[in-house]
């Protein structure tokens, strides 16, 4: 770039600076600001459009076109050179607008003598604002040092409408981050929470936007780059070399640390007359808008990569950390892009909601949202760019909405419902101490899902008669090492003390697949959900198997236990599984430790293969408790982790019952205790078929309790039944449509 451009670009930079120290009023500031850019590009026009909704741009300033049309110009994003540009989040530039592709003429601007345009976005982090542009009535082509002055432009501009230098400018016009905004996102927990905004990575607020001495800046920049390099380096280090995902993220951290183009482009920016951290954020402001365009996945995780990195940058540049000071607001509800198990469990109780703009359904941090019993809501674009620290929030995890700064009419009618729910749940209260005894007379077991201690006080109130299932493996999911066998023996201890003599079902650990213990070496599987996960990993590195087994032993001291296998496919593995228990129990009583009174031994069925297992298989197991989850991910092969399939296949599909029924038919052949703990146990309609089908044992999460129950003591299983198998014998897909017409005829 020529020296007379960057001297031009911090001149300019500056008297945009100087024009936003002066405490003049918004409207007047941006249109100083669209003059001196004029002037500056010795432009005919210069235009400021930023969005009023979503969908909306609106001109608010300009120098050169029509001024009645301040405020009256409007373009749909995508209308239009203009909305284009935001569209695209890359410049538009063109020396004959009116022959462009998508060119809208606007008469009230007067626009028609200008030839050329130069567009570009104004945006920040992945947040659409507006656009910019500069137009001139002789036909010529911007060069590239134009366009890219015209962003660092921009980019100022993004800064300053982030900080509010232009609000007020028109009394209609939203200004950032105060109106309300409905986000879309998908139910991770269900539930509902109102509170404030507590922002688990408080974002870097940048004030010196602009540099006075760009060799001084760019020192500062080296000095920042260096810190980071090491701090990498440092942490590469520090990490085992056995953890591989964990080391090629730092791995490809420390490339783009050492990337030449990265810097280059920062210090170029800073040339142009940015400060330093005005730098980091111009290139991570374009790296996400490309975010939202790439589809590959690598490339994604890439370019998050870069994200972390530039805020690491940031915060060692203006010394900001995740502490700020700030008090937790009342009623936190948690935004984050994403967050480890860990560091939300250490949030804890004190939580109302979270909100993610990542996520996963099956992730760590979801199965610790559950557990929590807080509704979380994830994939959800631009909450961490909307929302601030104290905000109110409505979280609708059902529907996996999210209110931002909600108005008083929004507000009022999910209070309402949140209200009608408190009484659903006062009514299930109720019925805490009665039993799930349907019309017919037939008891139906309701128990609790758990995985955390902090779950087990829900046992008493949620009216659950046992845990039915307790997932260990989060215990090893929420550290960065592995738990050792006392720590083990002090939490089962816990749970058993906590349950009061109500029976728990230990659950060994069910891990690869989606639970990824960051510790433990795990194999590149191309397809890791039918992979080397669970009890075939227990059996073929019984060590840690064996030390969980010896835990749960000393654990129950003399009390009586169950432990159940997970993701046992044949009747083989479960006879060498309980083998293993086995020569545990002989090993602790040699060793003088007390032996559990009684020991039940059984196995989750999560694999339809275990369906088809010799009779002496129902027999040998003391007890079955379906994993719906994985039983029908592999029934209809369709991933339970996948957005695109996990809802396609409805539970209460006849084939699915069908093959349950067989299931129910064995174990009632064996007199095998059965039960079913899968997700969908807590929804009352598929609760109550499956209980129409013959299985007497439902293990849910506890806030499902009372409405299964309250539905179960409505209905008569004998009906259930006939209508099951009425839907059969008219060769119909599911039961659904039947059964909820069943269920609203009920009074
Ligand atoms: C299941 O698969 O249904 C189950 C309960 O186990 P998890 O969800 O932990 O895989
Ligand atoms: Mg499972």
């Amino acid at each position: 770039m020529p020296h007379r451009t960057q001297t031009d670009s911090r001149m300019l930079l500056r008297r945009l600076r100087d024009t936003l120290a002066q405490g003049s009023p918004g409207q007047e500031r941006l249109d100083r600001i669209t003059t001196i850019i004029a002037e500056s590009m010795h432009t005919d026009v210069c235009s400021v459009y930023l969005f009023r909704d979503p969908d909306t741009l609106e001109l608010c300033a300009t120098e050169g076109l029509k001024p009645e049309s301040v405020h009256h110009t409007r373009l749909r994003l995508g209308e239009g050179l203009v909305g284009k540009a935001a569209r695209l989040a890359r410049p538009i530039n063109t020396a004959n607008a009116p022959a462009e592709a998508g060119f809208r003429y606007m008469p009230e601007t007067g626009e028609d003598v200008f030839t050329s345009f130069l567009g570009v976005p104004i945006q920040r982090l992945g947040e659409r604002l507006g656009v910019l542009v500069v137009q001139s009535r002789e036909s010529r082509l911007y060069s590239e040092d134009e366009i890219y002055g015209l962003e660092v432009v921009a980019m100022v501009l993004a800064e300053m409408t982030e900080l509010g230098a232009f609000v007020g400018m028109s009394a209609d016009m939203p200004s950032p981050h105060m109106s309300q905004a409905v986000l879309h996102g998908i139910t991770a927990q269900e539930g509902e929470a109102e509170g404030h905004v507590w922002l688990h990575q408080p974002r870097v607020v940048i004030t010196n936007l602009v540099n006075d001495d760009s060799e001084a800046e760019l020192e500062r920049l080296q000095q920042a780059v260096n810190a980071l390099r090491v701090s990498v380096d440092d942490m590469l280090a520090a990490t085992r070399s056995r953890d591989k995902e964990h080391t090629e993220v730092l791995q490809t951290y420390r490339m783009f640390a050492h990337s030449r183009g990265w810097l280059k482009r920062m210090e170029e920016d800073i040339r142009l007359g940015l400060s330093a951290e005005a730098a980091v954020e111009k290139e991570q402001s374009e790296a996400r808008a490309r975010l939202e365009t790439v589809p590959d996945a690598y490339l994604r995780d890439r370019l998050h990569d870069l994200d972390d990195l530039s805020n690491r940058l940031l915060r060692i540049l203006t010394g900001q950390g995740n502490e700020t000071g700030a008090e937790m607001p009342e009623r936190p509800i948690l935004v984050a892009r994403n967050i480890g198990p860990g560091e939300l469990l250490e949030y804890g109780r004190k939580l109302r909601g979270v909100v993610l703009e990542e996520g996963s359904v099956g992730s760590h941090a979801a199965i610790v949202a559950r557990a929590l019993a807080i509704p979380l809501v994830i994939n959800v674009p631009r909450i961490t760019t909307e929302a601030l620290n104290g905000d109110h929030i409505l979280v609708d995890g059902t529907e996996g909405v999210v209110h931002l700064r909600p108005d008083d009419s929004i507000s009022s009618a999910f209070r309402d419902k949140m209200a009608m729910q408190a009484k659903a749940q006062e009514r299930y209260a109720s019925l805490r101490d009665k039993p799930a005894t349907a019309l017919c007379g037939t008891r139906i077991r309701l128990k609790m899902n758990a995985g955390l201690m902090a779950d087990l006080p829900s046992l008493p109130s949620s009216g659950a008669e046992a845990v039915g299932l307790f997932r260990t493996e989060l215990q090893f999911l929420i550290r960065d090492k592995m738990p050792k066998r006392s720590e083990l023996v002090a939490n089962y201890t816990r749970v058993l003390d906590a349950a009061q003599g109500k029976k728990v079902y230990f659950r060994t650990l069910d891990i690869g697949s989606d639970k990824v213990m960051p510790y433990m070496k795990r194999p590149d599987e191309p397809n890791p959900a039918m992979g080397w996960r669970a009890l075939r990993v227990g059996l073929d590195k019984p060590g840690v198997l064996r030390m969980q087994l010896q835990a749960l032993i000393r654990a129950a001291a003399g009390r009586p236990l169950s432990v159940m296998f997970p993701l046992v496919a044949q009747a083989g593995e479960f006879d060498r599984a309980r083998d293993v228990l086995m020569r545990e129990l002989d090993r602790e009583r040699r060793l003088g430790h007390a032996l559990p009174e009684k020991i039940d031994v059984g196995t989750m069925l999560e694999t339809p293969s275990l369906a088809y297992a010799p009779d002496s298989f129902f027999q040998n197991v003391d007890f079955i408790s379906i994993g719906g989850n994985d039983l029908k991910q592999f029934f209809f092969a369709a991933d339970r982790e996948n957005e695109l399939v996990r809802r396609r296949y409805d539970t209460l599909n006849l084939s699915f019952l069908t093959f349950l029924q067989h299931i129910v038919d064995r174990c009632h052949a064996a007199g095998t205790d059965l039960s079913f703990c899968g997700e969908d146990a807590g929804r009352p309609l598929d609760a109550l078929a499956f209980a129409g089908i013959g299985i007497q044992g439902l293990s849910m999460r506890p806030a499902s309790i009372g409405p299964v129950k309250s539905l179960i003591r409505r209905a008569n299983l004998n009906e259930v039944t006939e209508i099951i198998a009425r839907c059969s014998a008219r060769g119909l897909e599911s039961a659904r449509p039947a059964l909820l017409d069943y269920v609203a005829s009920l009074p």
